[in-house]
């Protein structure tokens, strides 16, 4: 996949020419401490841009129409230091394309009580100059984030970041491309969507691909690449003894490798960032692809099992979201429980794909026969998950809009060893507890097919839903199972109503 530059976040002050030069230069030099401040935090990934002070509607309506032209500009930041009488904000609003956050801070930490006069109060008036501005956001109804405090608090950083990381991953949905090989596993139900109302509201293009063109990548592989795959398999993980160069199943490890390479030229070719397979319409594959999907899941690529592009898609954007912190993301199925009364786990898998970004140790490559796909006995990781908070996170097509639901979970190590299970796998405890959890779940109509991340946080997952204006159903420690199905009611009223006629 191309790199891409690194994303900016405009910070846009506001204020009126109410107050002269002088109060306005002192109001320009603040604004650019609390960029300065912000862009020296760890927690922003992308670079903050100063824009000079607006007083006028010209001013602000001719900077929100850049920034959404701007190609790398994600989002946009507005903070009133001092009060900008916001029917001046009206026309910039409604034409702003981008995500916004409204902070809500001031210069000064500390109330400088002893020399406290009104040149003071004049300047540092964000307390109503931000009411101002809240008003008429939500008069207008503008999709936002909102956050208060002072930017050297690090939970403000950290919000301000997670919403940056949530922008980002919007930027990449909006220009996403994914390839679906063969189309969704017949009968099923979840998996299908509405791929037109897909591209409206995420931007995403989904499209099918013949299994058979990706077959012909594959053939076209090199042997100096598989080559050079099999040896990194060989440096990077625990390779099962009949798969080595000197192993009687080493022409699996070979196969395995050329898909691999072979999918990664195709998509590479086409720009996709995402896939999806499907086990019933394998074409001349010798074997379900196992490890190459692992492989690419590793480096950042959507995917889902059964011809599920909707999860893929989730897989993706979420993968961009987290980005380079610790953790991993991974595409996830359900599976099955462990039931005993309060010990109950979630044992999470797939046939064979999930992602190695969430493993805990080195992966171990095997090869065991597989009852579905009709082929050959194929490649694959297995490793057990690590343990840590993860969140997992479902979408589905109810139809006539989209629905997330999110769990934020606890990642557990297996109580026992598996030795006979051949699949990589996650263990889990759902939040707030397994009942509550599974029939908040179960009431929302979320998928079986989930992601499962250890790198994105519930409140980054908000902030996309916000930007898409996407409902987001969270089951968290604070979920009450009853409160949660009214929630869904009033929720479906709200979106039903949101659409409009
Ligand atoms: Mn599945």
């Amino acid at each position: 996949m191309k790199a891409s530059r690194r994303p900016q976040i405009w910070f846009l002050t506001g204020s009126q020419g109410l107050y002269g030069p002088e109060t306005l230069d002192q109001v320009a030099v603040q604004s650019q401490q609390i960029v300065a401040a912000l862009n020296d935090s760890a927690d922003l990934q992308a670079e903050v841009v100063w824009y000079p002070v607006v007083t006028d509607a010209d001013a602000i309506r001719q900077t929100f129409l850049q920034a959404n032209a701007a190609g790398d500009c994600i989002g946009v930041i507005a903070w009133m230091h001092t009060f900008s009488p916001a029917k001046m904000w009206i026309g910039g609003l409604e034409a702003l394309q981008v995500p916004l956050l409204h902070l809500h801070t001031q210069a000064n930490v500390a109330l400088p009580w002893a020399d406290l006069d009104m040149d003071f109060m004049n300047l540092n008036q964000a307390a109503h100059g931000d009411r101002e501005f809240g008003y008429i956001q939500t008069r207008l109804g503008i999709p936002r984030t909102t956050v208060a405090g002072h930017v050297s608090d690090p939970s403000v950083t950290a919000r301000i970041g997670g919403w940056a990381r949530a922008a980002t991953g919007l930027a990449a949905l909006h220009t996403m491309k994914l390839a679906r090989f063969g189309d969704n596993m017949r009968d099923v139900a979840v998996t299908e969507g509405d791929k037109v109302e897909a591209q409206r509201r995420f931007g995403v293009s989904v499209n099918t691909y013949s299994v058979n063109d990706l077959v012909a990548s594959v053939d076209a592989v090199p042997d100096a690449d598989v080559d050079a795959l099999v040896k990194e398999y060989d440096d990077v993980y625990r390779l099962a003894p009949e798969l080595r160069v000197d192993g009687d199943r080493h022409d699996s490890l070979r196969y395995a490798a050329r898909i691999e390479a072979g999918l990664r030229a195709f998509l590479d070719a086409g720009d996709f960032t995402a896939f999806t397979t499907n086990f019933e319409d394998l074409g001349g594959l010798r074997q379900l692809p196992g490890m190459a999907v692992q492989r690419l899941m590793g480096d950042g690529y959507g995917f889902g099992g059964e011809g599920d592009w909707k999860t893929s898609v989730l897989l993706r954007t979420l993968k961009v979201i987290g980005g380079d912190r610790p953790g991993g993301t991974s595409f996830m199925e359900d599976y099955t429980y462990h039931l005993v009364p309060g010990e109950e786990l979630i044992l999470g898998a797939h046939m064979l794909e999930v992602c190695p970004s969430i493993a805990s140790g080195t992966p171990s490559i095997e090869i065991h026969p597989l009852g579905i796909g009709n082929r050959e006995d194929p490649v694959r990781m297995v490793f057990d998950a690590a343990p840590g908070p993860a969140v997992v996170v479902g979408l589905a097509d109810l139809g006539e809009r989209f629905r997330l639901v999110a769990n934020e979970i606890d990642v557990v190590a297996p109580a026992e060893p598996l030795p006979k299970l051949p699949v990589a796998r996650a263990v889990w405890k759902p939040r707030p507890d397994f009942r509550t959890s599974a029939e908040s779940w179960l009431t929302a109509g979320a998928p079986h097919h989930t992601v499962l991340s250890s790198s994105v946080t519930s409140d980054e997952l908000n902030d996309l839903a916000t930007m898409l204006r996407t409902e987001l159903l969270t089951i968290d420690a604070n979920t009450d199972a009853r409160q949660f199905q009214k929630e869904i009611r009033w929720n479906q009223a709200y979106h039903r109503l949101a659409l409009g006629l």
